[in-house]
C-alpha cells in the first residue's frame, strides 16, 4: 500500500496491524474509523514517567514516579484494615497506603526492600502518601527502567487498552512520519504563531512529547502544539455552528402571522403591564413568527426578569397562526410550574394544553400522546420527555427552552429536527437566565441571534443579604420565626453535601427533622429530588397557595421555581456553591414588590475565594456583574461550571481557557467561507464526529 499522499490518512483502520472487526468496533464507539481519526484522537492527559522524584520534591495531587528503600511495613486498624509501608530516600520520606494486599504482597514489603513506585501523591496529616500505588521492586544496584517520553493517556472506552490505543497510534504516526502527508487546513493568513511546528510535528510532539517537554504547558495546554491544534479544532467547530446557520436560514419554517388577538387578551388578563425590555423582546420574537425561515432565538434576562410571560407570548402567536408549542423545561418541578402559569393563562383563552414528564405512564400518557399527536393540544409543556420519539405532533410550529444551558448545541438541533415537516422546520426560542460570556457566546451560539431582558419588573427591591456562620444558626433560627409572623414564607436550602442525590435528601431530611423541633409552631415541608413526582407537585402547591410556611429544599428548586410571597432564602454551607448557583437560588426570592434577604450561612473557617464569593453576592443583585466577577475568580479553566461544559464536545480547546482565540477564530472562520469554501468539508471531517449529520456539506 502507498502512504505518500493525504488521500491515504483516510485508509480505514483495519489498515493497521491488530485491528479486526471486533477493534474497529471498539474503534468506532470513540469516532475513530480513519488513520487520521487516530491521529486526532488527542491525549487526554500524560503521565511523566521519564523521570524519578525525589522524596523531598513531591507535590499534592500531581502523579509521579519515585524510588526508595522500605523503613517499615506495619499492619493497623482504623475503619478498615491497612498496610502501611513507610518509605524514604534519604531526601525524604513517604507512606504507601494498602486496602487490599496478599500475605505474599506483605511480605514482599519488608524492611530494607528497594521499590519503583508510579501513583498519585497525597498529602495526609502524616505527611505524603501514595495509595495503592503502582510498584516494582529493585535489586540493590538495579536502576529503574524509565520512559523516553511523556505518556499520553488517551481518552478510552472499556475493551480498547491504553496499551493498544498507543500501539495504533504509534502506527499512524509512521505513517506520516517522513513525507508529512497530513494534510494543512489553515492558511498562514487565518493562524500565525512563531514556534515553527509543523502540524505533522505538533501532532507527534503532542502523542509523544520528548521528555524535556515542559510538563506545565502541557498540562495546561498553553504548549503551542496543543494552541494550535485548539485553534483549529474551534475553528472546525464555529464553521460548522455557521454552516448550519445557513443552512437552517434556507428551510423553510411556517410564517405565523396571526393577527395577535389573542396576544392581546392575554395582556389584557394579566395583573401587571409589560416592562419596556420584555415588550421590546417579545417584538422581536413575533417578527421572527412572521418570517419563512426558523427563528433561532436565545432569550437572556435576569433571574425574575420576567421571561416566561415572553414565552406565553410566542405561543399564543403560534397557536393563533394554527400550530402547536413544546415548551420544554430541565426539570421536572419547573415544567410542572410552567404548566400551571400557562394553564391559567391559555385556559380561559379556550387553548387545550397537555403535559408530558418521563415519569407518566399508562392511559395519562396514552391519553396526552393522542392530544399532541391529534393536534387537540396547542400547547405541550414537558421535560426533554417531549422529545422522546414517540411523541409526534401533528403540525408543531414553535420550540421553546427554558433555561437551556443544561442542553448542548447539537440537543438543540435534534430539536429542530424533531418538528420537520417536508421542508419545514420549526422556530425555536430558548431562555436562559445564565449571563453568557461574548465570547463564549462567539462560539457555542454563532448560530443563535440574541434579545436581552435587561430590566426587571418595577417595584422590586433589592434582596439584603446577609452573611453568617454557622455558629449562630440560632439567631438564623429566631429571623425565620419573626420571617413567618410577619406573613412571609421561607425557602431553606441545603445544598450539595455530597455529589450525591442520595445524601443531598438525606442531609435535607434531618434540616427538616432539626427545624421542625426548632420552630415547632410552623408549617414545614420538604422537597427533593427523591420524591415521587405527585408528592413534589404536591408540595410545590401547598408552598404556592400559602399553606406551608417553611420549604426545606436541596439545590432541586434552583432555577425557576415562582413563589412571589417567599421573601426569606436561607442557604447552608454556601460556602461551597459557585457564584452563579448563588445567584440562581437567591433569584427565588424577591419576586414581589414585599423587602426579601437572603442568609448565606457558612461554616468557618472560610477560604479566601469562598470569602470573595460571598462578599461579592452580598455586594450585588446584578446576575451580568455576577457572572463577570465568577469568571475573574475561578479564571480560565473553570468558569460556569461544569453546566458549560457539555456545551460543545471539545477534544483539546477549552472555550473558557482559550477565549482570547475566539475572537480570531470568528474571524478565521469567514475567511474560509469568503476565500477557502473547500476546507469546510476536511475541517469537520477531522474535527466534528456527532456534528456531522447536521453540518454535512
Ligand atoms: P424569570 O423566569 O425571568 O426568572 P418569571 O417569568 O418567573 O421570571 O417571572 C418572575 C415573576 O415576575 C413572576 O411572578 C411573574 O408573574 C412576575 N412578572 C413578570 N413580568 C412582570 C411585570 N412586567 N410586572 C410585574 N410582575 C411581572
Ligand atoms: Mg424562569
Amino acid at each position: 500500500m502507498s502512504l505518500d499522499s493525504p488521500a491515504d490518512l483516510k485508509l480505514p483502520v483495519t489498515a493497521l496491524r491488530g485491528v479486526g472487526s471486533r477493534v474497529a468496533e471498539k474503534l468506532r464507539g470513540l469516532g475513530i474509523e480513519t488513520v487520521q481519526d487516530l491521529l486526532f484522537h488527542l491525549p487526554s492527559r500524560y503521565e511523566d514517567r521519564t523521570r524519578i522524584v525525589p522524596l523531598d520534591s513531591l507535590r499534592h495531587g500531581e502523579r509521579m514516579a519515585i524510588e526508595g528503600r522500605i523503613e517499615s511495613t506495619e499492619i493497623i486498624h482504623r475503619r478498615r484494615r491497612m498496610m502501611l509501608c513507610h518509605l524514604s530516600d534519604g531526601t525524604g520520606s513517604i507512606t504507601l497506603r494498602f486496602f487490599h494486599f496478599s500475605q505474599q504482597q506483605r511480605r514482599g514489603l519488608s524492611r530494607g526492600m528497594r521499590l519503583h513506585c508510579y501513583g498519585e501523591v497525597r498529602s495526609g496529616f502524616g505527611g505524603f502518601e501514595m495509595v495503592h500505588p503502582e510498584y516494582q521492586r529493585l535489586m540493590d544496584d538495579e536502576v529503574p527502567q524509565m520512559e523516553e517520553s511523556l505518556t499520553a493517556i488517551y481518552p478510552a472506552t472499556e475493551g480498547i487498552h491504553q496499551l493498544t490505543l498507543r500501539n495504533l497510534i504509534d502506527q499512524a504516526l509512521t505513517f506520516f512520519d517522513k513525507n508529512t502527508a497530513i494534510e494543512e487546513l489553515m492558511p498562514a493568513e487565518m493562524f500565525h504563531d512563531d514556534s515553527g511546528f509543523t502540524l505533522a510535528e505538533a501532532l507527534q510532539h503532542l502523542h509523544r512529547p520528548p521528555p524535556d517537554t515542559p510538563m506545565e504547558l502541557m498540562k495546561t495546554r498553553q504548549h503551542p502544539c496543543q494552541r494550535r491544534l485548539a485553534f483549529e479544532e474551534l475553528l472546525a467547530h464555529n464553521v460548522s455552528l455557521r454552516l448550519m446557520r445557513k443552512r437552517i436560514q434556507r428551510y423553510a419554517a411556517p410564517a405565523m402571522s396571526g393577527s395577535m388577538d389573542l396576544c392581546r387578551k392575554l395582556l389584557s388578563q394579566l395583573n401587571f403591564d409589560l416592562t419596556d425590555a420584555q415588550a421590546r423582546v417579545s417584538s422581536e420574537i413575533i417578527e421572527d413568527l412572521r418570517q419563512s425561515h426558523p427563528m433561532m432565538r436565545l432569550v437572556q434576562g435576569d433571574v425574575g426578569s420576567g421571561k416566561t410571560v415572553i414565552a406565553a407570548i410566542a405561543a399564543l402567536q403560534a397557536i393563533e397562526s394554527g400550530y402547536q408549542v413544546a415548551f420544554m423545561a430541565p426539570t421536572e418541578i419547573l415544567a410542572e410550574q410552567h404548566f400551571r402559569n400557562m394553564d391559567s393563562w391559555l385556559t380561559p383563552l379556550d387553548i387545550e394544553l397537555a403535559w408530558l414528564s418521563g415519569k407518566q405512564k399508562g392511559k395519562a400518557r396514552r391519553q396526552t400522546l393522542y392530544k399532541i399527536e391529534s393536534g387537540k393540544a396547542g400547547l405541550v409543556v414537558g421535560t426533554h420527555a417531549l422529545f422522546q420519539e414517540e411523541v409526534v405532533f401533528d403540525k408543531l410550529g414553535l420550540v421553546i427552552v427554558d433555561e437551556q444551558h443544561r442542553f448542548g448545541v447539537y440537543q438543540r438541533l435534534k430539536l429542530m429536527e424533531k418538528g420537520t415537516q417536508g421542508d419545514a422546520r420549526p422556530h425555536q426560542m430558548i431562555m436562559t437566565a445564565t449571563p453568557i460570556p461574548r465570547t463564549l457566546a462567539m462560539t457555542a451560539y454563532t448560530d443563535l441571534d440574541t434579545s436581552i431582558i435587561d430590566e426587571l419588573p418595577p417595584g422590586r427591591q433589592p434582596i439584603t443579604t446577609a452573611i453568617i456562620p454557622e455558629e449562630r444558626r440560632s439567631e438564623v433560627i429566631e429571623r425565620t420565626q419573626q420571617a413567618c409572623t410577619q406573613g412571609h414564607q421561607i425557602y431553606w436550602v441545603c445544598p450539595l453535601i455530597e455529589d450525591s442525590e442520595a445524601l443531598q435528601a438525606q442531609a435535607a431530611t434531618e434540616t427538616e427533622a432539626a427545624l421542625k423541633r426548632q420552630l415547632p409552631n410552623l408549617k414545614i415541608r420538604l422537597i427533593h429530588g427523591r420524591l415521587k413526582s405527585a408528592e413534589k407537585e404536591q408540595v410545590m402547591q401547598s408552598f404556592k397557595a400559602g399553606d406551608v410556611d417553611l420549604l426545606v429544599a436541596t439545590t432541586v428548586i434552583e432555577v425557576g421555581v415562582d413563589v412571589p410571597n417567599a421573601s426569606l432564602m436561607i442557604i447552608e454551607n454556601a460556602e461551597r456553591l459557585g457564584l452563579s448557583q448563588l445567584h440562581q437560588l437567591r433569584g427565588r426570592v424577591g419576586r414581589s414588590n414585599e423587602k426579601s434577604s437572603c442568609v448565606l450561612m457558612y461554616k468557618s473557617p472560610l477560604g479566601n475565594t469562598a470569602k470573595e464569593r460571598l462578599s461579592i453576592m452580598r455586594k450585588t443583585n446584578d446576575g451580568f456583574e455576577i457572572a463577570r466577577r465568577d469568571l475573574e475568580i475561578r479564571g480560565p479553566g473553570e468558569v460556569l461550571g461544569t453546566r458549560q461544559t457539555g456545551v460543545l464536545d471539545l477534544r483539546i480547546a477549552d472555550l473558557i481557557r482559550d477565549q482570547e482565540m475566539i475572537p480570531k477564530v470568528a474571524k478565521a472562520s469567514r475567511i474560509v467561507f469568503d476565500k477557502y469554501p473547500q476546507l469546510i468539508e476536511p475541517l469537520l471531517h477531522r474535527w466534528l464526529k456527532h456534528g456531522l449529520q447536521f453540518a454535512e456539506v
